[in-house]
């Protein structure tokens, strides 16, 4: 290193101190075919930068691996040593990275007024403060301003996204039963332990195809035998098969004796708390089960039960909404909890209103590999757009 690039990185040492990085991994850049470069510094959580005092033509090369650096801001230093027109570099270097740079990407060009050989230092450290300045409070800004359209944009998306949608069953008319037929749908609520959602929202549609109707006065007619023969005979069967005659009468009993047979009954003008009370009461529904049956109530029905604590409900994280959140920028690591946070901080007073949209894009466009952003409502906010996965 000579003692112009060692008076650049001790400017920024003396404005950054510890953050400043040097070596290791964060200053790496990868290309394909494992290739690797570095670059001469990053600014931990906020630049990558290059720092130049050689000829215009040695300088252009170097932009390369700063545009290719993963972090989106750049930062080029160029001290006045060998160019032939340092303010002449200066522009055409600026020029060249706002060609090359992603749309989520930060250009700043700083030429200082010193050398390593005849430094100023107050002048230049100044120049630098500047420029990593802009990034943080563009980066405050862009982070504010788009997490706040992008939540928009989920809120927007979950209002038009049908039900039926949400609530996959093995065929279009399971699903259709199982959102527009509350008895079907409390009935596929009560049996979801331990099993895949396409096969429970199609459960109820199953016992309609045996029964010829899925009328609650009929099963309520039913022995607990008759009811474990019928379940025994459809084509998917309840995981706790032996459990799921009782659970099916349990709530038969109290949609027919307390619902006159409307199972929207059991949550129309009632409050979360009963409604939970009220599920916990059947054979095998437990405090979890009660409580997303509620959730699942909100979703499907368009009912707000005003006794929730709306910020206590989260996303349930799975490969769609933890993929969807990261690929927005919104979370920093595909994991569980990551994914929680991130809605949080999306959506602080209901987290998990933004769940059936992520869900949704993730199921439709934000596929694992070649994700359809052409067709997907975020293509405009989105961090990852067009990035090849
Ligand atoms: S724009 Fe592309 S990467 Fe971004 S969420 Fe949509 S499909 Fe996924």
């Amino acid at each position: 290193m000579n003692q112009h690039d060692r008076y650049g990185k001790k400017l920024i040492k003396e404005i950054a101190g510890e953050r400043l990085i040097t070596r290791g991994s964060q200053i790496r850049v990868h290309y394909d075919g494992g290739v690797s470069a570095s670059i001469d510094a990053v600014v931990e959580g906020t630049c990558a930068i290059e720092i130049e005092s050689r000829v215009a033509k040695q300088i252009r090369g170097a932009l390369v691996d700063l545009i290719f650096h993963e972090l989106p801001n750049k930062l080029l230093i160029i001290i006045p040593v060998h160019m032939s027109n340092p303010e002449a570099t200066a522009i055409h270097c600026r020029c060249i990275l706002d060609k090359l740079r992603r749309k989520d990407h930060k250009i700043e060009v700083v030429l200082l007024s010193g050398t390593g050989d005849c430094p100023e230092f107050e002048i230049d450290k100044e120049r630098i403060c500047q420029a990593l300045e802009t990034f943080q409070r563009e980066d405050t800004t862009r982070n504010g301003s788009l997490s706040a359209r992008i939540c928009s944009e989920l809120l927007e998306l979950g209002k038009i996204i049908e039900p039926m949608i949400l609530f996959p069953a093995l065929a279009r008319e399971a699903s259709e039963l199982a959102i527009t037929n509350p008895y079907a749908f409390a009935i596929a609520c009560c049996l979801d332990r331990g099993m895949k959602s396409e096969i429970i929202w199609t459960i109820p549609f199953d016992i309609r195809q045996y029964l010829g109707s899925l009328d609650p006065y009929q099963i309520n007619q039913m022995s607990l035998e008759d009811i474990s023969l019928m379940f025994n005979r459809l084509p998917r069967k309840p995981r706790y098969i032996h459990d799921a005659p009782q659970t099916l009468d349990d709530l038969t009993r109290i949609v027919v004796l307390d619902c006159d047979g409307d199972a929207s009954k059991l949550w129309e003008g009632k409050l979360a708390t009963e409604v939970r009370r009220t599920f916990e009461s059947i054979h095998g529904v437990g405090p979890g089960l009660a409580n997303m049956a509620v959730l699942l109530i909100e979703k499907a029905f368009n009912v707000s039960f005003t006794d929730i604590d709306h910020h206590q409900m989260d996303i349930k994280p799975d490969v769609h909404t933890i993929r969807v959140l990261f690929r927005l920028g919104v979370s920093s690591k595909e994991t569980d909890r990551e994914a929680v946070e991130a809605a949080r901080s999306l959506n602080p007073d209901f987290p998990g209103e933004i769940d059936g949209a992520l869900w949704y894009i993730g199921r439709e466009w934000c596929h694992a590999n070649r994700p359809s952003c052409i067709q997907c409502p975020m293509e405009d906010l989105c961090l990852m757009v067009d990035v090849d996965i």
